[in-house]
């Protein structure tokens, strides 16, 4: 397998971050923010009328929240600490919703007293925390999903209700005096199976009708999470055909009468946007005869690349030489055996990779420098420069 720079980044561009990367010393991410700035425009054009709730998580640099800022996003926060950046930056709170599930009373009270006014919840402690906390607010039920096995990065299970629960949870809402305000799901993160959005649909489609009938509680909001593609070894669909299929699946079943609808991306803004770059620290074999190289690099499960767990997310891997290409076992610098990129799915790399080389892990933008640990080892966090 070889990596051709033109499947993720016109050429032109490219040049660009590598002429920058080529002047600093490795390990860092660097970002173009022009190709950010394309992802937001490609989404808001794929699905006109929804609001665009960026997921901080994926990347929580200031440069990135200012840029998403300027150009009108609003912002799912997760935690007090993310609440404090982005209101830092001058976002105000009827742009955020507190999109995790899990979370203190005291956090939820901190959030409503800075104006935060939509929360998450998939369970009645925390529904009824809400209540104590943030008196009026509107509420959301995430409800589980299927498709973990066509996600790469799965985000349910641990996250979500059954559809009963869901019910219960939004009529009890109502009777603590909150505002029983819609659903949310994730189908998980990059989601390689588009047909996961028609059956969360579907499902919450059942949930609006029931509570309508039966309760008389209407319902005006779908949060349908994140899961768009970002651009690694195994293939997705294109944005704009997971726009499409999603489009017809919500008119099916809500016809041209829409509700708000919500879309809380990360990875698909923000992963192409993104280069890490790494230098081979050393190249050895096992034994006399090992027909398997290792490759080491100055990056790994520590700095950034914790997605690379169970070999889950593929990252494509660049780099200058060329020629016969070998399999190799990809592994970062610490002193932990856990700290393996790729073993099992085999990359190959020109043989004549050496120490000092310099590889390119391409589409890194999203999910590694916020991953990365604070001292292990005594490795600094990983950096990135923005462009
Ligand atoms: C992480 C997360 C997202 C972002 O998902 P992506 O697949 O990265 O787009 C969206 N919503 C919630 C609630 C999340 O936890």
């Amino acid at each position: 397998m070889s990596i051709k720079i033109e499947d993720y980044y016109p050429l032109a561009t490219f040049n660009k971050m590598k002429a920058f990367a080529d002047k600093h010393e490795t390990p860092f991410v660097v970002i173009d923010t022009a190709i950010i700035s394309q992802a937001y425009d490609d989404l808001r054009a794929g699905f006109e009328f929804a609001k665009v709730y960026y997921a901080v998580k994926a990347n929580p640099a200031i440069e990135v929240i200012e840029l998403l800022r300027d150009k009108g996003s609003s912002f799912d926060i997760a935690s007090i600490y993310e609440l404090d950046k982005v209101l830092s930056a001058g976002v105000s709170p009827d742009r955020m919703s507190y999109g995790n599930t899990i979370k203190k009373a005291r956090d939820i009270r901190y959030f409503y007293d800075k104006g935060v006014r939509m929360f998450a919840t998939d369970s009645e402690a925390d529904l009824r925390n809400i209540a104590k906390a943030a008196p009026g607010a509107k509420v959301y039920v995430r409800i589980l999903t299927e498709g973990s096995t066509t996600a790469d990065w799965p985000l349910s299970r641990k996250f979500g209700c059954q559809a009963d629960m869901a019910m219960d949870l939004l009529i009890l809402a109502r009777d603590l005096g909150l505002v029983p305000y819609g659903l949310s799901f994730h189908v998980g993160s990059q989601q390689r199976d588009i047909s996961a959005w028609d059956a969360a649909i579907a499902k919450v489609k059942v949930i609006f009708e029931r509570l309508k009938e039966e309760d008389g509680i209407v319902l005006k909001l779908i949060n349908m999470g994140g899961g768009f593609p970002a651009n690694y070894i195994t293939r997705t669909n294109s944005l704009e055909t997971y726009a499409e299929e999603i489009i017809r699946f919500l008119k099916e079943d809500f016809g041209d009468d829409l509700p708000e609808i919500i879309l809380e991306p990360g990875r698909s803004l923000i992963s192409n946007a993104g280069i890490l770059v790494s230098e081979v620290v050393l190249v050895a074999r096992k034994s006399r005869t090992a027909v398997e190289r290792w490759v080491y690099v100055d990056v790994g499960k520590f700095s950034g690349l914790i997605e690379t767990m169970d070999e889950s997310i593929k990252f494509p891997i660049w780099t200058e030489k060329k020629g016969e290409m070998e399999e190799v076992v990809i592994a970062g610098p610490t002193c932990d055996s856990a700290d393996i990129m790729y073993e099992n799915y085999k990359y190959g790399l020109p043989l004549n990779l050496a120490i000092g080389d310099r590889m390119y892990w391409l589409s890194t933008g999203a999910y590694t420098t916020s991953y990365s640990a604070v001292e292990f080892n005594g490795f600094p966090p990983l950096k990135s420069y923005f462009l």
